[in-house]
């Protein structure tokens, strides 16, 4: 079964670029009155809290949202070797937010009424924040605990039809709900990679709803790290976008280098997730410039070393 768990790794780096993308995007579909779907094939649990063990454990948001909510701090100096500063737009560091990264803040704001960031809100509870009664909101999560976890989280809200959680696999069974009644929906595929054939996996679903319900809007999440399926799959996705002769946009996040290093005793350390990327197709038209002014604060909040960098394409 799986091993991993979204807890440990909420609100870090990767949750920064997806969960603002993700409001981004729903804030524009919002804007137009007939009802939206949002489909989440990889739901995880819903909500997080960042005291909590696993967070505690891994500490992966000290180094995301909680940078964020920081006061600004100067670039970091150069490390040994390192290479080419920081891919910013060279702002000052106390510059006022991007207009898509004060939204983020201040949608996770909502979730702690208090301030700071007790409470980390997962895809679920951030879509269903932002949907109106007439949306709908349907959930995958496979594994048993996080399924069990979600559930429970999403009876709280007393949402009735609205938001359905399945149990089930969100590679084999989302695209049932396409095209939807009201042929509006965002799908959200976020898998955690952690077999390999997760990559090919996104590929072929994609291309399947894409088949089923062309004008749908898809947000695909995916690790950079040093592995070749990581590498073709936004080529792959850019090929089936152009082919089918759709829009699309690929941001990427770097934080550091991926570069595995070695100690004064011999010891290897391994860096941890370096970078993301989130490729859409079908976005909305708004996104592009949204994410050309976050992209660059997100760098100079979030870099760990020189390496950190950002890229944003976007074509057809
Ligand atoms: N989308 C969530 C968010 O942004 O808050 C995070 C999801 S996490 C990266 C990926 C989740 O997918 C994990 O909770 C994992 O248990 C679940 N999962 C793995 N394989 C799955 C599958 N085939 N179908 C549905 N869920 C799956």
């Amino acid at each position: 079964m799986f091993s991993y768990r979204h807890a440990f790794h909420a609100g870090n780096h990767a949750d920064v670029l997806k969960h603002t993308v993700l409001i981004a995007t729903l804030d524009h579909l919002l804007e137009k009155e007939a009802a939206l779907t949002v489909v989440d094939t990889h739901a995880g649990a819903g909500l997080y809290r960042l005291d909590g063990d696993y967070a505690g454990t891994s500490g992966e948001a000290a180094e995301g949202i909680l940078r964020l909510l920081a006061p600004p701090k100067a670039a970091p100096a150069a490390a040994p070797g390192a290479g080419k500063p920081p891919k910013t737009a060279a702002k000052a560091p106390d510059a006022p937010l991007a207009d898509a990264l004060a939204r983020y803040l201040e949608v996770v704001g909502d979730f702690n009424p208090k301030g700071g960031a007790r409470i980390y809100p997962g895809s679920p509870f951030i879509v269903h924040h932002l949907l109106r009664e007439h949306d709908k909101l349907k959930l995958f999560e496979l594994h048993p605990t996080d399924a069990r976890t979600l559930d429970a989280n999403i009876a709280q809200l007393e949402a009735g039809r609205q938001i359905a959680v399945l149990r089930d696999d969100g590679f084999g069974s989302a695209t049932k709900f396409l095209p939807p009644p009201s042929r509006r929906a965002l799908v959200l595929c976020d898998p955690s990679y952690e077999i390999k054939s997760d990559y090919a996996r996104v590929l072929d679903f994609v291309a399947e709803a894409l088949k089923r319900f062309a004008t749908g809007t898809y947000a695909v999440w995916y690790p950079i790290i040093p592995r070749p399926e990581a590498h073709d799959l936004p080529r792959r996705l850019k090929t089936m976008a152009t082919k089918a002769g759709k829009s699309w946009l690929h941001a990427t996040l770097t934080v550091k280098s991926s570069k595995i290093t070695t100690d004064a005793t011999g010891a290897t350390h391994r860096p941890g997730l370096p970078a993301s990327g989130m490729f859409l197709i079908n976005p909305p038209f708004t996104l592009k410039p949204l994410l050309a002014a976050a992209l660059p604060q997100m760098v100079e909040r979030l870099a760990q070393d020189r390496n950190a960098t950002f890229s944003l394409d976007a074509g057809g």
